[in-house]
């Protein structure tokens, strides 16, 4: 097999097998920018080293040649003795995963070599620099020895020379730090710092294809829905050094700002740095147009190369680069990372540059980034107590009380409480506290490093560098410079759109975004792009998207966000609260008048419920769900009331009314009322509750229509099985339509149609849509009844398990079981249709707002999806990327 390639011999379409960084590199050099040379090993070796757990035949070999290139090339062997070639090792898979995978870089120094980089740079206090970061990172990295050994020792040197900035450290400093550090190795590895070069590079690559299980690597695939199985490229690159005194240095920079959105460079720069200092964000950096000042020609030969790469890549691109001694290099670009807000506005500014179009600025958002604008802001009439300003690195208002490492984060989360976590910098090991955060709070670091990066991309609220705020994670608080003290447990607000940090919690009010679509002028950019953005969805999609609503107020606001119609008005609500009471009397009634008694009072007030929706929906259709859940729902617990009865007999006071309940309770009571007597069922058994609502309906429909609107009711029959359950309660529905529409004097147009949420129902599906005019597929019972699970029990109890074990890469009642309940939907979409050309299909199960699950519905033909209300506009947008 081909496991190495130069990077000459790649491109930027070959992500999968080079990883992004090393397809991204090729892709460089093919342009002809300053990238130091190098190779990569593919994805494929790391794959087939993970099977076997061993370098795959003929990879050492291939190894060989491409680095006897390198050497030829940069006319130096990799750690010569005299002048060494030093080589950085470092992982990157085809999707990216910051800070999660390991670098090693000074690969080829050892004792002897180091006096040689020493003699060729004329510096031995950057040679030395150089060896004790090669002796950290493999002994941390390679060696699995825990990092902070190293700092310890890094921190303890500068200790007992009375200084606090690495630079202080001179040379003698630095020779006794290696020797620490070779001790540390010999301490916690047992072995010795191998001080052959090539044993040092094949022992980088191993621990490269290893870093790609480990436990943070996992988790941030699981968050981030990366498959497992992918594995990563390794790159071999010659060496820059940042770290070669005040004319060198290390920065990363965005062709855009990757927070706002706005335009323009926007990147760090820190001097006399490799790259690892920025990102880890140990010091602080400066700006792009500090760096003019300090050295302008790598500046503007910087930006010169910044506008080619948008150009090239026709999106924002995030760079690392070094300058050595004065002179660029490209270390690596990618497409950047970036906030929902961001994404709008640059699709959108892309495109009226002239960059992209706008399908392909559609392309470039979706519904989740859509979905998260419209979460609430902080109120900015609200009173607030400022502790402190840092970046604004993710957007988002976050409340929550502050804790200071990962683990208690985990814990209080657990107990349902909202937390920040607060840290000087965060590492990866941090990764499990910022994803159960409500936000997170660093003191040191810019835009771009790990925790901003890695809150973005999880959508997470995120202030970095807020530096006025003196972090102690040991003693679990923070003191505000000259101020406050904030100790572990207090309550503290972060807005991560402006950087800001307050004491106590700060009210919430709705978004921009919300504003707009709710109606009102928001003369804000973001509104701007999506504005647009939704107009070109809306253009495009051919699926309808309507919603789910039972109150006359969802419907509104539902209509203001875009909906075309009620896809579902559950019904069972509206026999809850006083109206229980109602519910009772016809369970406990003696006779037919008592039972039609109850039900008249009903149908008063149902009739009522129907005419508020249709005036909310005038004009357009509204599928109403006949009554589905088990009725002993609507009755006392059967335990609390069996007391009751039990207390009262002990009193003599047992009356009547509660002995008939308590009856009635009993003959209810099922073991797995989910599966029992619900849904037609009921329709079948009481036939009264259903015809009831049917008139209810109809009377209302004519009600509005006489008062000059419209209205074009669907009545919906769920959890249909066989035809013949749907024909029995559709004949009386059809008697009720035809006494009501003889009483008025009056046509009322409707339709009759079925759910399908059960198995049967899709495999019979051509019979039964020759009696239904519609279907709405129920995909929340067909995915419980399709798994056999629980819809309120699996996902508390089992489903981390089963998450973690790969049996579904995230739960099939929040995404679409493609090919399992998929299939069903599809079948029964195909023989629905067959049997009856004119058969009208949609969904409204919670999958209806889901975007995965979106493509899908719009893939196997429905004419439209149902979700509820704040869904509304993540389904159009997302109806409208599916016929992209
Ligand atoms: C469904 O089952 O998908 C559905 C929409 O009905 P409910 O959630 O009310 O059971
Ligand atoms: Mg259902």
């Amino acid at each position: 097999s081909h496991w190495v390639f130069d990077f000459a011999e790649g491109d930027k379409s070959k992500k999968d097998l080079l990883g992004g960084k090393g397809a991204n590199l090729a892709e460089m050099s093919n342009l002809g920018l300053p990238v130091p040379p190098g190779f990569t090993i593919t994805t494929e070796a790391c794959r087939a080293y993970l099977a076997e757990g061993r370098e795959p035949d003929g990879l050492a070999d291939q190894v060989s040649e491409h680095l006897d290139k390198l050497e030829k090339d940069m006319g130096r062997g990799l750690g010569d003795a005299d002048d060494p070639l030093l080589v950085s090792v470092r992982s990157g898979a085809a999707f990216s995963m910051p800070g999660m995978m390991e670098t090693v870089l000074n690969i080829g120094l050892n004792d002897e070599s180091v006096a040689g980089l020493a003699r060729q740079s004329e510096d031995e206090r950057f040679a030395m620099d150089s060896y004790r970061r090669l002796l950290q990172m493999f002994g941390g990295t390679v060696l699995g020895i825990h990092g902070e050994h190293f700092s310890d020792a890094f921190d303890q040197a500068k200790d007992d020379k009375g200084v606090t900035d690495d630079l202080d450290l001179d040379v003698d400093d630095l020779k006794g730090l290696v020797e620490t550090f070779k001790g540390l190795i010999r301490e916690h590895a047992g072995i010795e710092f191998p001080q052959d070069p090539r044993e040092q590079m094949d022992l980088a690559i191993r621990a490269v294809f290893d870093s790609w299980n480990t436990d943070r690597a996992v988790l941030y695939r699981r968050q981030e829905r990366i498959p497992e199985d992918l594995g990563t490229a390794v790159n071999i690159q010659a060496m820059v050094f940042g770290n070669r005194g005040m004319s060198s240095g290390s920065g990363v920079c965005f062709t855009r700002d990757p927070a706002s959105g706005d335009q323009g460079e926007y990147g760090d720069y820190l001097q006399n740095a490799q790259g690892e200092d920025v990102v880890a964000g140990i010091r602080n950096t400066v700006s792009l147009a500090d760096m003019e000042q300090i050295d302008k020609t790598s500046h503007d030969e910087l930006l010169a190369i910044m506008k080619t790469l948008e150009a090239h890549y026709r999106d924002m691109c995030d760079i690392e680069f070094t300058v050595e001694q004065g002179k660029l290099w490209m270390l690596q670009t990618r497409v950047g990372k970036r906030t929902p807000e961001a994404a709008f506005r640059i699709a959108v500014h892309m495109a009226d540059e002239g960059l992209i179009d706008m399908d392909e600025a559609l392309s470039r958002v979706n519904g989740e980034q859509l979905a998260n604008l419209m979460f609430p802001r902080f109120d900015d009439k609200a009173e607030k107590k400022l502790l402190g300003v840092g970046m604004n690195a993710s957007p988002g208002a976050a409340v929550g009380k502050a804790v200071f490492d990962w683990a208690t984060a985990v814990e209080w989360a657990e107990q349902g409480e909202d937390v920040i976590l607060v840290r000087k910098e965060t590492t990866p090991e941090d990764l499990h506290g910022m994803m159960v955060a409500k936000g997170v709070l660093t003191s040191r670091g810019g835009k771009t490093s790990h925790a901003a990066v890695v809150a973005r991309g999880m959508g997470r609220t995120c202030v970095c560098g807020a530096e006025s705020l003196d972090v102690d994670t040991r003693e679990g608080e923070f003191t505000v410079r000259g101020g406050k003290t904030i100790v572990e447990g207090d309550v503290i607000s972060i807005d991560g759109s402006t950087g800001e940090v307050f004491d106590g919690e700060v009210p919430v009010v709705p978004s921009f975004v919300v504003r707009h679509f709710e109606g009102e002028e928001v003369d804000q950019p973001l509104v701007q792009a999506v504005a647009r953005l939704m107009e070109h969805a809306d253009s495009k999609r051919r699926l309808k998207v309507r919603t789910n609503a039972d109150t006359a107020e969802d419907a509104g606001r539902a209509r203001r966000f875009g909906a075309q119609g009620i896809g579902l008005c559950r019904t069972e609500h509206m026999f809850l609260g006083e109206r229980r009471q109602l519910v009772e009397n016809l369970i406990v009634a003696d006779d037919e008048r008592g039972q039609e008694a109850a039900l008249d009072e009903l149908l008063v007030l149902q009739r009522q419920d129907f005419l508020e929706i249709f005036e909310a929906m005038d004009g357009l259709p509204v599928t109403i769900r006949l009554i589905d859940p088990p009725l002993h729902e609507f009755l006392p617990d059967i335990t609390e009331l069996s007391v009751a009865m039990a207390v009262a007999d002990v009193r003599g006071q047992r009356k009547k009314r509660q002995r008939k309940l308590l009856a009635a309770v009993q003959r209810l009571h099922e073991s797995n009322p989910m599966l029992g007597l619900r849904g037609v069922r009921l329709g079948i058994v009481i036939p009264g509750l259903f015809t009831m609502q049917a008139r209810a309906i109809l009377e209302a429909a004519a009600e509005r229509i006489r008062g000059g609107g419209q209205a074009q009711p669907e009545i919906m029959i769920p959890l249909v099985a066989s035809v013949r359950e749907l024909d029995l309660v559709k004949a009386r529905i059809e008697k009720i339509a035809h006494d009501v529409e003889t009483e008025l004097g009056q046509e009322i147009p409707h339709k009759i149609g079925t759910m399908i949420e059960l198995p049967r129902a899709a495999m019979t599906a051509g019979e039964i849509a020759g009696s239904a005019e519609f279907f709405s597929f129920g995909t929340n019972d067909l995915t419980q009844m399709t798994w056999g699970f629980s819809r309120d029990d699996v996902e508390a109890s089992f489903f981390s398990t089963y998450l973690e074990q790969g049996v579904f890469p995230v739960s099939p009642f929040e995404s679409l079981d493609v090919d399992g309940v998929g299939a069903l939907v599809r079948r029964a979409a195909t023989d629905g249709r067959e049997a009856n050309p004119d058969l009208h299909l949609g969904v409204c199960g919670e999958h209806g707002g889901d975007p995965l699950s979106i493509h899908f519905f719009n893939e196997v033909g429905l004419d439209y999806v149902s979700c509820s209300p704040f869904r509304v506009p993540v389904a159009r947008l997302e109806a409208g990327r599916s016929v992209l």
